[in-house]
């Protein structure tokens, strides 16, 4: 990179730490500056055009220059730019959302609470879990169980809650009473000659056996995100949360759907738990919720969660927790214009019609001598790349080939990220057909030429 003093590629290799970047080599190569946003597209500083086709991080539903969600948020600035909801405080916006998600939610639930990320609506739940179980007088009740890969954020208990070893190392952590079990991704993990609903059996049998182990009056709650997206877009095998709940059931431990990139049709149902027949006590969810226009989050609990909340209040006297900006008026009105666009506009039909041409172009790159596995649902897809398509055999992760794909995918004007090896496809709701196909005519020449760069490296 040619970086001109006090550019503001200069001033911000001086200046910004970057989240998931790797801060070293940044101090050479500098950022990519993004200086516009146009329905599906991203364009650089230097006018070059990108297809987003992660929909920035898995969340700008409706692009990139929605105009009535900027128009809705300059509404609310000029009438009520801020106020909070803490000691019985409200406002229209925060109350209208809040009775929207409930009319939407996929099994009943009895309140909504805001916050600002996935990662603190996690938290929040995970405190909710310890508060309810102390409500209802099983103080010893308190681990929660997760999932090796999963993703639920990066605050410490939500980190805690993510399985993916780059988050915990060198963080100190996860904290104690947090368990990871097996990850239900049947490429990886299913044995020879194993079907998918046995591999399901044998992933529910390991998680009753680290029930039994760490002894169910121990366990609190599982948290599951629907569709493991940030994991490796990980798509549960056939009966798999069928044959979880009936153990989680069994042993009176709560279920928590992680819906933050699931959520609102990302799958083809308005939620994830809907496609795979979840039935959670409480959900959380962001991201599509405001389509990212705005920074904001909220968890839903079910009737039980609440009278447990309502008991210990009567008990201490208040309900001690909330953040500043939870349900903050510009957010809530941004996420409600979100939900209208999306009703208005039928989104989830649209997703329904688009998703299998989706589907199709992704398996079809499936057969790429690269690609090991394509994987997907609805409108979120990957491409595990793998060193011996034949024997599934991985490369190391200092081989950097996922990154060299979506370098080269950069330069054909397609934004992704490496997630692991997978090339990913989560691009914005709003995507029409000769969209998908230019972003996956544009990701099939960055695979060839990935391909022969592995192959000139001598990593194939
Ligand atoms: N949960 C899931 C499933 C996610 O994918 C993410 C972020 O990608 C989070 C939680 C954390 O959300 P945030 O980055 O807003 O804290």
């Amino acid at each position: 990179m040619t970086v001109l003093p006090n550019s503001l590629e200069a001033r911000d290799v001086a200046f910004v730490l970057h989240p998931y970047t790797n801060a070293s080599q940044h101090l050479k190569d500098g950022p990519l500056l993004i200086a516009k946003g146009d329905g599906v597209h991203v364009i650089d500083s230097d006018g070059n055009r990108y297809i987003e086709a992660l929909g920035g991080l898995f969340c700008a539903s409706l692009g990139f220059s929605e105009t009535r969600l900027v128009e809705a948020a300059y509404r609310q600035m000029q009438e009520l730019p801020f106020y909070h909801s803490f000691g019985g405080k409200s406002h229209e916006t925060a109350i209208e959302l809040a009775e929207r998600l409930i009319k939407l939610a996929p099994v009943p639930m009895s309140k909504v609470f805001f916050a600002n990320s996935g990662s603190e609506a996690n938290d929040t739940a995970m405190k909710l879990v310890w508060y309810y179980h102390n409500a209802i007088g099983r103080p010893e009740k308190k681990k929660i169980i997760s999932r090796m890969r999963a993703y639920h954020g990066v605050t410490i208990a939500s980190a805690s809650l993510t399985g993916l070893a780059n988050n915990h190392r060198d963080f100190d952590l996860p904290i104690d009473r947090v368990l990871h079990t097996d990850c239900p991704e049947f490429y990886r993990y299913g044995l020879e000659g194993e079907s998918e609903e046995e591999f399901a059996t044998r992933c529910a049998e390991s998680l009753e056996r680290l029930i039994l182990q760490e002894g169910p009056e121990t366990i609190g709650a599982f948290f599951a995100e629907p569709l493991m997206a940030s994991g490796g877009c990980i798509v549960p095998p056939a009966t798999y949360y069928e044959k979880v709940q009936a153990i989680l059931r069994r042993y009176d431990i709560l279920l928590i759907a992680d819906e933050v990139i699931c959520g609102f049709g990302r799958l083809g149902t308005m939620f994830g738990s809907e496609s795979f027949g979840m039935q959670p006590d409480m959900i959380t969810m962001a991201k599509q919720l405001s389509a990212a226009y705005q920074p904001i989050s909220a968890i839903m609990i079910n009737d039980k969660v609440h009278q447990a909340i309502v008991a210990e209040s009567e008990k201490i006297g208040t309900f001690g927790h909330g953040f500043t900006y939870s349900g903050h008026p510009v957010a809530t009105a941004v996420a409600l214009e979100t939900l209208k666009i999306y009703e208005e506009r039928d989104i989830l039909g649209h997703v329904q019609s688009v998703a299998p041409l989706f589907q199709e172009r992704l398996h079809a790159l499936g057969e790429h001598p690269l690609v090991g596995n394509a994987r997907g649902r609805g409108m979120i897809g990957t491409l595990e790349l793998v060193r011996n398509k034949a024997t599934r055999e991985a490369f190391k992760p200092t081989d950097g080939v996922a990154i060299q794909a979506g370098k080269r995918a950069q330069a054909h004007g397609v934004i992704t990220r490496a997630l692991g090896d997978n090339f990913s496809f989560c691009p914005p709701l709003i995507m029409t057909e000769a969209e998908i196909n230019e972003m996956f005519d544009r990701s099939q020449v960055a695979i060839d030429e990935t391909y022969g760069w592995a192959k000139t490296h001598g990593l194939i």
